[in-house]
């Protein structure tokens, strides 16, 4: 993604659309979408990329066309390129660790073994994943599923193992560790996926800094409101991704991954965001206008640190 860092917004709404009909053999049937069905978008004419989540419904490529690569958490199903999907495995299955470790989840180990293992699908083109996606828009790269458990997508380089593969196996992490609650901010289910982008944060830290300076942000509340699915303004979306990832990575730095852990636990159980706040960051922090004061305080400072 570094390379996408000045011109692409990147976005990954929760969303209930599906599309089209299911035509084929990797997809058992065609049901609304759970919040936790994710989908990549790449528009390039206007250079961004949006990720949003969506149904898979069908496929062009006929089931005996597909090879598959069995690894301990993933299988990933390929046509053509072994190398680039071996490639895809490799990476997978670091980031399963790194995910799970970064998010403060242990014995994570069990979730995604044997038949619950995450399935990864690679398209050869653009063209033919759209088409087996029944999107008719020319820009979406890639989609996830989060009750299936599949990540589909087709060959785009680096792109796919340092940006798409890394975020949505976050989501599906995120998503084990806290359900398919509704009170989960968007804001913060984004922000842990794109922390986990090879190489994006920094720009979007940089970004958030500039917004500070500025006092351009986005407020926190008004973020937590904001609908990204339907967000025409790119500059908006921009915001949102760099804000979103930019919180969560002052909440893990200055109070520690444990804490966010808990956090994370307390919305899990039902909390709002503004009990899971008081409850769990006592004495610093009481609701979301105190987080936004911390966050704007800590993004002000002058040497703020990250680590990548
Ligand atoms: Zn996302």
């Amino acid at each position: 993604m570094t390379n996408f860092q000045c011109q692409i917004n990147y976005q990954c709404p929760m969303t209930n659309w599906h599309f089209g009909k299911s035509s084929v053999p990797m997809v058992s049937k065609i049901e609304p979408l759970g919040i936790g069905k994710l989908e990549i978008n790449l528009k390039l004419v206007i250079g961004y990329l949006t990720l949003a989540c969506f149904l898979l419904c069908c496929s062009t490529a006929a089931a005996e066309d597909w090879k598959e690569l069995k690894g301990e958490h993933f299988i990933v199903y390929y046509l053509d390129d072994r190398e680039f999907a071996s490639d895809v495995m490799t990476r997978a299955e670091q980031y399963y660790n790194t995910v799970a470790s970064d998010l403060g989840y242990s014995r994570y180990d069990s979730f995604w073994q044997w038949d619950k293992r995450v399935k990864i699908y690679i398209y050869r083109t653009a063209e033919e994943f759209r088409k087996a996606a029944g999107i008719s828009k020319e820009w979406p790269v890639g989609m996830a599923r989060y009750k299936e458990k599949e990540i589909i997508s087709y060959k785009w380089s680096a792109g796919f193992v340092e940006s798409l593969l890394p975020h949505e196996i976050t989501h599906l992490v995120f998503r084990d560790f806290v359900g398919d609650k509704n009170n989960i901010p968007l804001w913060l289910e984004e922000g842990v996926a794109v922390r986990e982008e090879e190489g994006r944060r920094p720009g979007d830290i940089e970004l958030v800094k500039k917004l500070v300076r500025e006092k351009s942000y986005i407020a926190i509340e008004l973020l937590t409101k904001m609908d990204i699915r339907n967000e025409p303004n790119a500059e908006a979306a921009r915001k949102f991704y760099a804000e979103a990832v930019s919180i969560v990575n002052f909440l893990m730095e200055k109070y520690g991954v444990s804490r966010f852990t808990l956090f994370c636990r307390q919305l899990r159980d039902g909390r709002s965001i503004d009990e899971a706040i008081s409850s769990v960051y006592t004495g610093y922090m009481g609701n979301m206008g105190d987080l936004e004061k911390r966050w704007v305080e800590y993004y002000e400072g002058e040497g703020v640190k990250w680590e990548n």
